[in-house]
């Protein structure tokens, strides 16, 4: 699980606030990124692709709409929105623009994390969301806990980077499907099929292939059709 944290971008401009939230997170295992602008926020997006946002709207720079919007251009992560305001109609504009939750200040620590595990719990590549009882998914000997982010073959832990372990989720929930290389990237990195990001993907599916001992030239778990895309064999 180490390997698999769970990273979140905390996007406040208070340090009191910014210290403590991130002491609660970090306490519980995640791995907390902090900006105090917009700005700085929309570059730790792009380099970290964190797993869950928290933003303050209320900052220095730009209103916190502002990053909400530019990342629900291209990327579904989810987003919980932290601020002092109490307005119904700021609340409602943050859902309407893709915020996933939102919390009040001041709020609890408890509060908090219990928002925090929905948020990732709901998102796509966990299980409440797919048609998968348990929170697991099995096809012959491969099983992946999605609460847990792991992944085992004939019982064996595989240890997948978090990038990895996005596409092979991403693939089991749409297993037996013909995913195209477009269709992933988008999913997985929030851009464009562009040469560089093909080859990211081929690189990441290399590596997969050879964790999960598939051998070049055969299908077993995963089928390549070159220039198209992938897909997970039912
Ligand atoms: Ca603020």
């Amino acid at each position: 699980m180490i390997q698999n944290k769970y990273k979140i971008l905390l996007v406040e401009d208070e340090s009191n606030i910014r210290n403590l939230v991130s002491t609660v997170l970090e306490t519980s295992g995640y791995q907390t990124i902090m900006a105090d602008t917009c700005s700085v926020a929309k570059t730790l997006f792009a380099s970290y692709l964190p797993d869950l946002i928290i933003l303050d709207l209320g900052l220095p720079d730009m209103d916190g709409i502002n990053l909400l919007e530019f990342v629900r251009k291209d990327s579904l992560v989810p987003i919980i929105v932290l601020s002092a305001r109490t307005n119904e109609s700021d609340k409602i504009d943050a859902l309407d623009k893709g915020a996933n939750d939102y919390i009040t200040k001041p709020f609890g620590s408890g509060e908090l994390l219990a928002r925090v595990r929905a948020a990732l719990r709901n998102n796509r590549f966990s299980a409440e969301q797919g048609r998968l009882p348990g929170g697991r998914f099995t096809l012959k000997e491969l099983e992946i806990d999605y609460d847990a982010r792991r992944v085992f073959i004939k019982g064996e832990e595989i240890h997948l980077t978090q990038t990895e372990y996005n596409i092979v989720a991403l693939l089991s929930e749409n297993c037996g499907k013909m995913m195209t290389y477009a269709t992933i990237i988008k999913a997985i990195w929030g851009g464009l099929a562009e040469d560089g990001s093909v080859k990211k993907l081929q690189v990441n599916m290399a590596n997969i292939r050879k964790k999960f001992g598939d051998k070049p030239g055969e299908t077993n778990y995963i089928a390549n059709e070159l220039g198209v895309g992938y897909r997970l064999n039912e």
